[in-house]
């Protein structure tokens, strides 16, 4: 099969590799519809995370099931299936709890790259859902950014007690902030700062529910939440990027007794103690458990309710993945579709 290959930062090559086998008697092998390029790709893409050698790349997908292990019993051939990037038994006590990204057997699923014909998915019944049906070409963008940004979007917004009446501030405009935003509007929240300095990212923020869109950025990107909320910050605030200012961001931006849902992959960071000690804030994130929202994500999708896929402003052939890293590395795309 064809498949993209990190050999070293801004290295992408799409060539041959081995097809996926079951290994497991509970994995599945699926055959990718299509997959994409994810703005934590870019880390390692730039060098600032480390590459140690040819690796994989890609970890969003949708597709079809061709072959099932032995021991699954609810996937089958032929069904429509998405995962997160975290396979999952959905069995064990953190995953019950709905924390299927620190299952205690995950396995990280981006290890096989989804950017390629055919992937490898473990603890398929656990970590794949099936859709009500075959999914229409139409579908295919906005179920595939259910695997990971919408999925991650949606966590920041639930983590940041995102609900009715609140009023909310999403730090970054990649494809996660964006969908941020959307899944802000579809909680319920009164007012949505989308905190964006490009026009085709504030655009979107304000198709998906933004009541504000906010150019400013660090102290004057704060002030200006304070300035709108009678100086007491947002009820929740959701980190979208993962830097040390992107998080002093969000976090002073939010009010006493506010919550900030972190969701950008942290690089760097370190937090100031006696500051988030007087903040009041409360933190919650990390890699989301994608997996716990998909059975509600694909049916909004499905009914027509929510287009997550409006993010995918570049589609490419898998062959072209290397152009679709340049395009989103130069931010001339905000995401990068790839079909096989
Ligand atoms: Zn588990």
């Amino acid at each position: 099969m064809r498949g993209a290959v990190l050999h070293a930062p801004g290295d992408i090559r799409v060539e041959d590799r081995d097809d996926p086998t079951i290994e497991q008697p509970t994995d599945a092998i699926i055959r990718l519809s299509a997959s994409c390029v994810c703005g934590s790709d870019l880390w390692p893409y730039r060098g600032i995370e480390d590459v140690t050698g040819p690796t994989p790349m890609g970890h969003e997908y949708v597709g079809i099931v061709e072959e099932v292990g032995s021991a699954v019993t609810t996937i089958k051939p032929g069904q429509f299936v998405i995962g997160s990037f975290f396979a999952s038994d959905n069995t064990c006590e953190i995953c019950r709890a709905g924390y299927q990204s620190a299952c205690i057997h995950r396995e990280y699923v981006g290890a096989g790259g989804a950017q390629a014909e055919l992937l490898r998915v473990p603890l398929a019944d656990g970590t794949l859902v099936a859709t009500p049906g075959p999914a229409s070409d139409e579908l295919v963008p906005s179920l595939l950014a259910a695997s990971d940004v919408l999925g991650t979007g949606w966590f920041g917004a639930v983590a940041a007690e995102v609900g009715p009446g609140k009023t909310v501030a999403v730090v970054g405009d990649g494809a996660v902030g964006l969908l941020a935003v959307l899944a802000a509007k579809e909680l319920g929240a009164e007012r949505i700062f989308a905190m964006s300095r490009y026009e085709s990212r504030q655009q979107l923020a304000l198709a998906y529910g933004a009541t504000d869109v906010i150019a400013e950025r660090g102290a004057d990107g704060v002030a200006m939440i304070k300035e709108l909320t009678d100086g007491l910050g947002a009820d929740s605030v959701i980190e979208a990027v993962g830097t040390q200012d992107s998080m002093m961001q969000a976090i002073r931006s939010t009010r006493p007794g506010g919550h900030v849902g972190y969701v950008g992959v942290a690089h760097g960071v370190t937090l100031p103690g006696e500051e988030l000690f007087y903040s009041h804030a409360h933190l919650h994130g990390g890699p989301a458990p994608v997996r716990r929202f998909l059975p509600d994500l694909i049916k909004r999708i499905t009914s027509g309710s929510i287009d997550p896929g409006k993010v995918f402003d570049l589609t490419l052939p898998l062959e072209d993945a290397a152009e679709g890293y340049r395009a989103m590395d130069e931010r001339r795309a905000i995401k990068t579709l790839l079909r096989p």
